[in-house]
């Protein structure tokens, strides 16, 4: 009663936050619940949606990343500098390199994807190791830089369009086109890729970018999105009751949770985050309305990417223009039975089956269906995962105009299609970004109170088998 009496339900009390250790909210669900003392190898999952919410690394925290990042960072240089691949049409040779497709897709008039396939092949991959190179640096030091979390955020936001692992896929479809046509040499660029998509895969998963955050103070004074200054306090969730829901809001970047003396509206920013200096959100800003814009273009784009040709390829005076659908039959018409499976699976199916399930999950939200929760929040982080694999097919066609540049011999163009393709790749995976699992669990009003206290998460080992911490639930402390 006390707390309740020092924190009276006025809009003034948005001058004060107070920030709660070991209170997490789930990204996936919205369901705050307590954060477990974790091992090494251990991770902590959502009681509810089953998101993991953590992953205690067994690895060293600084050491592995940067022994990863330093292998990473000489394989990029040496890869940059190599060859691709050489092709041999009747003793008349061309040698490609990474720079080549980009470049040729510019000189065609292709220039947004050429300019789309440099970024997510060439400028990506070197932003993205130079940022992990400062963020273990700042990492290291006794006090976090002030630099270092905006360089945090800006990782995050820039790794998934580093496509390097995409890419080695579209050099193996490319490849297996070009063998038909004539005899093709694999440059050492091919293998150095191929190692750096590990390393930087690596990095990844051995970097606890929770640990970095927890190591990193909380300011004293914060400051509302119009400049107010808001002063910070802290506790521990031991030591108070589960505050009223709508009162608490997480870090959208940290995942630092704060309560304010009044309920949060999911309309406006709350402030600056205390911790990191993102700019908090209750729920991702107009979250229904930018995915269904993304996914509305993404539908249109996705019929001229479909019916229009990809790319024209001219063999001594034959061939013609392929759609998508018909390079997938003619790779199952080679016997490439695999790969044409994963042609299609990648460039017909993931972008159908994204668009389809993102539309379900609006659709749902709107109508407040509690349908299949669990399944849909699942969806939604397939869809998020799967989605930059749709690349194949972009790389493939900017990889075959590069190389295969032989006049009247042979030659390969790329056309339309291959825009409005590319086009419904980023469109989806900006629909993905734009969306908030956690509004289709408030739609179905399961975000409310929760008269049970606050949920502990489970601990589970990290090959999925659960320990004895499992679904602990915390009785409502007075
Ligand atoms: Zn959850
Ligand atoms: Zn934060």
């Amino acid at each position: 009663m006390l707390r309740r009496a020092a924190w009276p339900r006025r809009t003034a009390d948005l001058r004060h936050v107070r920030t709660i250790d070991d209170l997490v909210e789930c990204p996936g669900c919205g369901l705050f619940q307590r954060r477990p003392p974790l091992q090494a190898g251990e991770l902590a999952a959502c009681s509810r949606c089953g998101q993991t919410l953590e992953w205690r690394r067994r690895t060293s925290p600084l050491q592995t990343p940067l022994a990863f990042c330093i292998s990473s960072c000489a394989l990029y240089l040496a890869a940059l500098a190599s060859s691709l691949m050489t092709l041999d049409v009747y003793g008349r040779e061309r040698t490609v390199d990474l720079l080549t497709g980009p470049m040729e897709l510019l000189h065609e008039g292709w220039g947004e994807a050429g300019l789309l396939v440099g970024l997510v092949t060439i400028a990506a991959p070197a932003v993205v190791i130079g940022m992990m190179f400062a963020i273990l640096y700042a990492a290291s030091r006794r006090q976090m830089p002030d630099w270092a979390p905006h360089l945090l955020i800006w990782y995050e936001k820039m790794r998934p369009w580093s496509m390097i692992e995409v890419y080695v896929l579209g050099i193996f479809v490319a490849y297996t086109k070009l063998t038909d046509l004539a005899h093709v040499d694999v440059g050492p660029a091919v293998y150095l890729i191929s190692a750096l998509m590990l390393t930087m895969a690596a990095t990844d998963s051995t970097l606890d970018t929770e640990r970095i955050w927890r190591h990193r103070r909380v300011d004293a004074i914060t400051r509302q999105e119009d400049g107010e200054r808001v002063a910070v306090s802290h506790v521990h969730i031991d030591e108070i009751p589960l505050p009223p829901v709508d009162h608490l809001v997480a870090c959208p970047s940290c995942g630092l949770v704060g309560e304010l003396g009044a309920p949060v509206s999911n309309l406006r920013c709350v402030g600056v985050c205390p911790r990191c200096g993102h700019k908090v959100w209750r729920r991702a800003p107009d979250t229904l309305a930018r995915t269904s814009a993304f996914l509305l273009s993404a539908v249109i784009f996705y019929f001229p990417a479909n019916l229009y040709p990809v790319m024209t390829f001219f063999k001594m005076g034959g061939g013609g223009g392929h759609t998508i659908i018909e390079g997938a039959i003619e790779l199952w018409q080679d016997g490439m039975i695999p790969l044409s499976l994963l042609v299609f699976f990648a460039s017909i199916l993931v972008p159908m089956l994204k668009i389809l399930s993102l539309s379900w999950m609006v659709i749902g939200t709107w109508r407040g269906s509690s349908f299949a929760l669990v399944k849909r929040t699942r969806l939604f982080r397939m869809v998020d995962v799967i989605g930059r694999w749709s690349m194949i097919d972009v790389f493939m066609v900017s990889i075959l105009v590069a190389v295969v540049r032989f006049n009247s011999l042979a030659s390969v163009t790329a056309n339309a299609g291959m825009v409005a393709f590319a086009s419904v790749v980023v469109l989806t995976l900006f629909a993905a970004w734009s969306f908030d699992p956690r509004v289709m669990w408030d739609a179905a009003g399961l975000n409310g109170p929760s008269p049970d206290g606050v949920a502990s998460a489970a601990v589970r080992a990290r090959t999925g088998r659960r320990t004895a911490e499992t679904d602990r639930m915390e009785p409502r402390q007075a």
